[in-house]
């Protein structure tokens, strides 16, 4: 029985009234709800309906009939094309607006919290603002090709610019393009598994204007690495280093394990809050340098340290929040599990004189319940986990520690939702909730929440 009133392929026309949390339109076609990319609240549009599922339908954009007040004229050539920016064509204060009410929503569905969610410190200028790109490496007719992948396919739509990106990364791309055509390396195709140049990643220092480039390859052997090395180092000035990421697996996972060091630094140095962080090619670093230390200044607020604390700092990374707490807190321990970030970590305390942090490696669900058990426990507690939130043991252990105050840095509403669910049934309360843009221009929402333990 097909109970939905359309189906694939069908030219429907409808009233766009929200946007989800991917960012796409919604609309109801004979009240059956279809999303819309690339629309906003108060459009009429056509739509060309690509999927039909059970309670929804997917449509592609085809014609806006009335357009809504929220809308800009996208300033990049590529908008619709790349997938990049979900939200390009919404004036930046809808943007933030959204945001807000993404976080709100999904706190109250996913965990029943009716929370005040802060206004969005967003961006005064929202552009160029990412310290990293990463970028396939394809060929096409004989051309090496750089870009991003055409929307759900893996064809690479070749780009020279891109406007949330540092103008560095740019330049750094397309003289890797140019070097690669006039040395002819070998180019990586995914389908077969062959030939070699698969990636190339680049960071860049905000404040020094240093690029680090990484190259993943699949293989050791680089033909005219002395000539890349060259004809890059006079192309592009201000190099921190070229690393060379071997990786020989197939699939969409970018960097390997090994690496070798083709000339200068294997790490960039960027400044956040006064002090000095070196970041390697597989160490996370927030890629908006500016709205991280926004982010940072918010999670000092919220930990109102008054130098007599422990702080744990849970997936830590290259350390940052941790040392950027450190100067108010007795003592600093960062927990991260990826070995060259804890490297990075240790040598960050070096780097900046700090002498009271200590960063361990290990999973923060196996480790923290150990630590506690041998009578290791802090007042306050930062965890920033990636997209899926944490692991259940590790807030189980939280709830029994008990710290003063819990600030929860996340970068998905949805498990932060799940993760808040369960901490505020078990101890805790939320006291302030707080999204700051890490990513303009996208659907992407970064979210500070302080929690303090509820006393018995
Ligand atoms: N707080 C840091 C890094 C946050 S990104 C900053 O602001 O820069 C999340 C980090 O968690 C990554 O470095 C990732 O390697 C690490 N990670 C992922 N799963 C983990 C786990 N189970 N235990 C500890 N660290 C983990």
């Amino acid at each position: 029985m097909n109970s939905s009133p359309v189906s694939r392929g069908q030219l429907i026309e409808l009233n766009i009234y929200d946007l989800n949390n991917k960012g796409e339109g919604v609309g109801r076609y004979h009240g059956f709800t279809v999303f819309v990319p690339g629309t906003a609240a108060g459009d009429q549009v056509t739509a060309s309906v690509l999927s039909v599922q059970k309670t929804y339908a997917r449509a592609l954009l085809h014609s806006v009939l009335h357009a809504s007040d929220c809308r800009v004229t996208p300033p990049c050539v590529h908008h619709g094309a790349c997938g990049g920016c979900q939200l390009q064509h919404l004036a930046y204060n809808e943007q933030l607006g959204l945001k807000r009410r993404l976080v709100a929503t999904a706190l109250q569905r996913l965990a029943g919290l009716d929370l005040a969610v802060q206004p969005v410190l967003g961006m005064a200028d929202p552009w160029r603002y990412r310290n990293k790109a990463q970028i396939p490496v394809g060929s096409a007719n004989g051309a090496v090709v750089t870009g991003f992948y055409a929307p759900r396919s893996h064809r690479i739509i070749s780009m020279d610019s891109c406007l949330l990106q540092h103008p560095a990364n740019d330049r750094a791309i397309l003289a890797v393009r140019e070097a690669l055509q006039a040395l002819a390396i070998p180019i990586y195709d995914e389908t077969s598994h062959t030939g070699l140049v698969r990636h190339i990643m680049v960071r860049t220092s905000f404040t020094t204007g240093k690029t680090l480039l990484v190259l993943a390859t699949n293989g050791r052997q680089l033909p005219e690495s002395k000539q890349l090395v060259k004809m890059l180092s006079v192309s592009l000035g201000n190099l921190a280093g070229i690393v060379q990421n071997i990786n020989t697996r197939r699939g969409n996972v970018i960097l390997g394990n090994e690496e070798q060091l083709l000339c200068g630094l294997p790490y960039l140095e960027e400044k956040l809050g006064g002090l000095t962080f070196r970041v390697s090619s597989r160490s996370f670093l927030q890629v908006n340098t500016l709205q991280a230390e926004v982010l940072y200044a918010k999670v000092r607020e919220y930990a109102a340290l008054t130098g007599r604390e422990t702080v744990f700092d849970l997936y830590c990374g290259a350390g940052t929040i941790g040392l950027y707490l450190s100067r108010q807190a007795k003592k600093v321990v960062g927990v991260e599990a990826i070995s060259s970030a804890v490297t990075d970590a240790r040598a960050n305390a070096q780097i900046n004189n700090i002498a009271n942090t200590e960063f361990l490696q290990a999973q923060a669900e196996e480790l923290v319940p150990k630590l506690l058990a041998g009578g290791y426990r802090a007042g306050v507690v930062v965890i920033d986990p990636p997209r899926k939130g944490c692991d259940a043991k590790l807030l189980a252990t939280l709830t029994e520690m008990r710290p003063r105050r819990l600030i929860y840095v996340s970068c998905d509403p949805a498990t932060l939702a799940r993760d808040l669910r369960y901490l505020t049934n078990h101890g805790f309360a939320v006291r302030e909730v707080q999204p700051v843009d890490m990513f303009p221009h996208t659907s992407h929402v970064e979210t500070v929440v302080l929690m303090s333990r509820v006393e018995k």
